[in-house]
């Protein structure tokens, strides 16, 4: 019999009354691995009672002994972190040094989170009025929504949830129902550091338990990470229900490379950026624009690397595995075949790759695109997957305009060795996070993480500042201790003095 991902709930796993499930698959060999349990409402109402009844508790609990659980947490993790990295590639098909960055990056904010004593400290205004004081506090909102992508099924909800639980809110992570299994083995690394039951909830499942997190009382927060289509409505419906959301949307990331480029260095960037993880990155780069007359080498320094890539089973020597699922795999595929038939120039074919792998995977190897046009859908598209465009144009300005002309806002990169033109770009252009000869430059967890446009709904990013700032309220308190001086009615409205 297969085995069935369930919820976690107060501390243990939770079957839930629902029998819907959907398969879990090992993208290396099509396998069917596992089926995830799919919430009714009534299954996600008890999780979510759970993180709620768990709150005051939480609440109280000094920062002292929360910030011990987290520096427990981070120690186990960093211990056992092969044994996610492992359950990730097995669900999601990257390789197995790429999963283990991923954690890493998500063990930044655990770390962050752990010097949380310093970022909760309010102000104090001694005398603001005479014999008045006042001070501020910031307090946690309730129990919080973390609602996550297939692609990064452990650092996103890291992205969030350290920082949340430090702060003292309760939490409830819906994990993408392609790779359910790394927030189940995260709830059990939380009860082995001590967390108190009910303060890390999974809730496993499709629609049905994304609206009801969206709209159940007792959510005072929703963190969402997906396409942008859901983005929009998780921000929208959220936001209708009385709740504070940050919804991360999708990408479609440009890197301009100017004509006094260091080729060999942007080329690597290129095939890095470009194949790593097998596209399925919302920072993955996936249209190269060159400027002026090196389109031609640029090309053709970053075709002899990309045929070097090995595409197979993440958890051999592979460089990149396969996609996540087979109808992803076929959706790329069909962009490939978009991208043909509009006239770019296939210059590699990843649907013919022999993939080292099990004949059954869902593999596609490597695609690069030159001449691309801005109307062409492998252009206006996010693709996810392994398939970088090349667009050529004379100017700088050609290139800019590009970028922000584009509905998304995600990430990008210039690669150049002149400083005023890279200083201007970073000036210039309209996107969140921006790396100059850094193609993937996703902040450290103490700066915030998020895009612009259509790539986050919201006003607030993930982690660094801006993660304290979502998941926590702030408070006045103004003082005065009796003195007989200030007796007597005064109706009016209170004013300095
Ligand atoms: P997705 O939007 O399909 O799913 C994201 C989450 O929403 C999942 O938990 C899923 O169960 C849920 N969901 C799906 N359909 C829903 C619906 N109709 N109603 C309510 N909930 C629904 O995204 P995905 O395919 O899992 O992930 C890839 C996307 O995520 C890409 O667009 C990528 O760019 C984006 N992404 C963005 C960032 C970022 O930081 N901006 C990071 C990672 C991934």
């Amino acid at each position: 019999m297969t085995a069935i991902v369930q919820h976690w709930c107060d501390g243990k796993a939770f079957a839930g009354d629902s029998s819907a499930t959907a398969p879990v698959t090992n993208p290396a060999t099509g396998v069917v691995t596992a089926n995830v349990a799919l919430a009714s409402v009534e299954d996600a109402r008890t999780v979510i009672a759970a993180a709620a009844d768990a709150f005051p508790e939480w609440r109280d609990t000094s920062l002292a002994k929360r910030t011990a659980v987290l520096f427990r947490f981070r120690e186990l993790l960093n211990e056992r972190k092969e044994e996610l990295a492992a359950i990730i590639t097995a669900e999601h098909g990257k390789v197995l040094s790429d999963a283990l960055g991923e954690i890493s990056r998500g063990q930044e904010v655990v770390e962050f989170a752990c010097g949380i004593s310093h970022l909760l400290k309010g102000g104090y205004t001694e005398n603001a009025s005479t014999n008045v004081d006042i001070h501020s506090v910031h307090q946690p909102l309730g129990p919080v929504a973390i609602i996550s992508p297939f692609n990064f099924p452990a650092m996103v909800p890291m992205w969030f949830f350290p920082i949340a639980i430090a702060a003292g809110n309760t939490v409830v992570v819906k994990p993408s129902e392609k790779d359910p299994s790394a927030s189940i083995w995260l709830a059990e690394l939380w009860k082995e550091a001590g967390l108190p039951d009910g303060v890390f909830n999974v809730l496993q499942g499709d629609k049905t338990a994304v609206d009801e997190l969206l709209t159940n009382k007792s959510i005072k927060a929703v963190s969402f990470v997906g396409s942008t289509p859901i983005a929009q409505y998780v921000y929208a419906t959220g936001t209708a229900n009385g709740k504070r959301v940050q919804a991360l949307g999708g990408a479609k990331n440009h890197a301009i490379i100017l004509p006094d480029a260091d080729l060999d260095l942007a080329a690597d960037a290129m095939v890095n950026a470009g194949f790593g993880s097998a596209g399925e990155r919302c920072m993955a780069i996936s249209v190269a624009v060159a400027v002026g007359d090196i389109a031609d080498d640029l090309v053709a320094k970053i075709t002899e690397r990309a045929t070097t890539i090995v595409t197979g089973d993440g958890t051999t020597n592979a460089d990149m595995g396969p996609l996540v699922t087979k109808a992803h795999r076929d959706k790329v595929a069909g962009y490939v075949d978009a991208g043909e038939k509009a006239g770019a120039t296939v210059v590699l074919d990843g649907r013919t790759v022999e993939a080292d792998g099990g004949a059954d995977g869902f593999w596609l190897g490597p695609t690069l695109f030159d001449n691309v046009t801005p109307d062409m859908s492998i252009y206006t598209d996010e693709i996810f997957g392994p398939v970088l465009s090349v667009v050529r144009v004379d100017t700088y300005d050609e290139a800019l305009d590009l970028i922000n002309n584009n509905p998304y806002g995600n990430g990008t990169a210039i690669f150049t060795n002149d400083g005023g033109a890279a200083r201007r770009f970073g000036n210039e252009v309209e996107v969140g996070m921006v790396g100059i000869n850094v193609p993937i430059p996703v902040p450290m967890a103490y700066y915030s993480f998020g895009g612009w446009k259509a790539s986050l709904f919201g006003d607030s990013h993930a982690h660094g500042t801006e993660g304290i700032h979502f998941f926590t309220r702030t408070k006045a308190i103004t003082t005065r201790w009796l003195d007989p001086s200030h007796g007597g009615i005064n109706l009016g409205f209170p004013q300095n003095a």
